[in-house]
Formats: structure tokens, C-alpha cells, sequence
């Protein structure tokens, strides 16, 4: 894991970006399209979006302008996407896929997701996703949110094994027993809010560690997440932070440095509750 392009391989063999970048909230049209063209003009080879943050149009116009500015091919992105909660079943998953792909411009994606595990649905949702995934229409597929029962649960019909499990996941919320789950089964967990939405900055342990290796706060966590072995998406439309968060190929932190990050835990979470979510 030495540069922002290194790749974890998933169950599949499919080569994914260990870092990325997420645009929860950037907004459709300019906001989104600058920050995702920054971002792949400084390195990034993944972006991380869903049918939910309404932003997909200009994640694909932002694709496509920068591969013909970089010269880069359609083949060095990893471009992820998540079918939202009130598409969910398998006909309502197949139509909401062929939207997303429509609203982004590509005729293949690299990953699509499960955004919530939806009671009484997600298996159906499953499907529709193993049918993408067997006729060719997407590379990987996967799940969000989804805790060690759900993935149980979800196993005994599942004919393909989710590659990815993207799940809320930072130093207050270190989710061991899902990460130790996820890496048995060879289930990639991947990080949302990994900066907590910025709630972690002002921590005094992250400052000291990150003081020591003469680095951001942010910069610390996100270094954390790849020595974990977790993927990380962090969302930033400012270039600036967009350049810092990407900044951690060049310093490594000690086993004491993730000790005292690891402990920082209080399973405490910034979004929803998988098992109590009413959206
Ligand atoms: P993050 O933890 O990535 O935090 C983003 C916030 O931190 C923004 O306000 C950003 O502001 C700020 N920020 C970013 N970098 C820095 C920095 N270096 N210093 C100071 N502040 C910084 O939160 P997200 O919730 O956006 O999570 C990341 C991504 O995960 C999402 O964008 C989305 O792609 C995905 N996600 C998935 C979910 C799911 O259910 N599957 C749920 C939530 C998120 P600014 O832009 O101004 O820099």
C-alpha cells in the first residue's frame, strides 16, 4: 500500500482502489463535477457515490471530462454506486441500476451496493444484484450497512458472496467484531464517515500522534483505516483537503500509535443505526 493507486483485490479477483474519494453531499452540477476532476487530476482512481446523494449526473460528467483531459482510460477508475432504500425487491433493483447507469454515462460499473439492509427485501435486492454481476453489467457487488446477522442471514441465499461491506467505521467506532466477521468470510470492509464527519478533529490523542509524525488529524485516521486493512472514501469538495487527505503514502504509524487509535472506541456513530433506521 504505497500510493494512492494501490489496490486491495477483492474475493473476485476485481482490483479495488484502497482509497477514494465520497461525494455525500457534494451537490449536483459544478460543486460535485470540480471536486471529482480534482480529485482524479490528483491521483484518485475512485469515487464513491449512490442513486441517494442525487449527484450522479455529475459524477459522470466529471468522469468523462477528466479521462479526456488525463488521458487516462475508462480502466484505471473504480466507480461505485448504491441503490437506494425505496428501489429496493429485484425488478425495482434491475430498473434504479439501469437509472444510475444512464444518469453516469458508463456501461459498466465497478461496484453497486445494497445502501441499507431493508427488512424483508435485501435478499430479493440480492438477486438483482447477482444478475448484474453474472451478466457482466458490473464488476463487484456488495452491501452497506449491513451487520454480522444481516450478512448471515443474506449468506443462506446468497448464490455470490457480497465482495464489499461499506460501513460507518472510525476511532469511535471500530467495529471489531464485524471486521473480524468480514475478513473470515473475505468480505472487504470499506469506511464511510471516516472522519466522523469532521466531529474528530479536535481529539487531543489524534493530535499528538499526529504532531509526532507531522501530519493532520484527518491525515492520521485515514492512514489508520489502510493499516486496518479498511478501505476509505473520505468526502471533501475543497482541493486543499481533497490533496491533504490523499497526503499518506509517506509516513506509517507505530503499533503503539494504533493501540492508542484503536482505544479511542465508544461504538458510538454519527449516522443511522443499522438495526433501527426507519428510511
Ligand atoms: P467524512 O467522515 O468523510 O467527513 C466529511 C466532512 O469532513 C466534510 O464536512 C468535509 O468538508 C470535512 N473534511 C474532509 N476532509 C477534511 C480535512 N482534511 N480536514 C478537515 N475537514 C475535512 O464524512 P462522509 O459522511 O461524507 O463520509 C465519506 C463518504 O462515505 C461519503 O461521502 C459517501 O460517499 C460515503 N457514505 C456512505 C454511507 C452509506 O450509508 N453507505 C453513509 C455516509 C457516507 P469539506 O468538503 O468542506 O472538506
Amino acid at each position: 500500500m504505497t500510493n494512492l493507486q494501490a489496490t486491495t483485490t477483492l474475493s473476485n479477483g476485481v482490483k479495488m482502489p484502497w482509497f477514494g474519494l465520497g461525494v455525500y453531499k457534494a451537490t449536483e452540477g459544478a460543486e460535485v463535477i470540480q471536486a471529482v476532476k480534482i480529485a482524479i487530476k490528483n491521483g484518485y482512481r475512485s469515487i464513491d457515490t449512490a442513486a441517494a446523494y442525487n449527484n450522479e449526473e455529475g459524477v459522470g460528467q466529471a468522469v468523462h471530462e477528466a479521462l479526456e483531459e488525463t488521458g487516462l482510460s475508462r480502466d484505471d477508475l473504480y466507480i461505485t454506486s448504491k441503490v437506494w432504500n425505496s428501489e429496493q425487491g429485484y425488478e425495482s433493483t434491475l430498473a434504479a441500476f439501469e437509472k444510475t447507469m444512464s444518469k453516469l454515462g458508463l456501461e459498466q460499473l465497478d461496484l453497486y451496493l445494497v445502501h441499507w439492509p431493508v427488512k424483508g427485501k435485501y435478499k430479493e435486492t440480492w438477486r438483482a444484484l447477482e444478475k448484474l454481476y453474472n451478466d457482466g453489467r458490473v464488476r463487484a457487488i456488495g452491501v452497506s450497512n449491513f451487520q454480522v446477522h444481516h450478512l448471515n442471514d443474506l449468506l443462506q441465499d446468497a448464490q455470490i458472496k457480497p465482495m464489499v461491506n461499506q460501513v460507518e467505521y472510525h476511532p469511535r467506532l471500530t467495529q471489531i467484531e464485524l471486521r473480524t466477521f468480514c475478513k473470515e468470510q473475505g468480505i472487504q470492509l470499506e469506511a464511510w464517515s471516516p472522519l466522523m464527519q469532521g466531529k474528530l478533529l479536535d481529539n487531543s490523542t489524534l493530535q499528538e500522534i499526529a504532531d509526532k509524525h507531522g501530519k493532520s488529524v484527518a491525515q492520521v485516521i485515514l492512514r489508520w483505516d489502510l493499516q486496518n486493512g479498511v478501505v476509505t472514501i473520505p468526502k471533501s469538495t475543497s482541493e486543499q483537503r481533497i490533496k491533504e487527505n490523499a497526503d499518506i503514502f509517506n509516513f506509517e504509524l507505530t503499533s503503539d500509535d494504533m493501540k492508542q487509535i484503536d482505544g479511542l472506541n465508544e461504538d458510538r456513530r454519527v449516522g443511522s443505526d443499522p438495526d433501527n433506521f426507519n428510511f
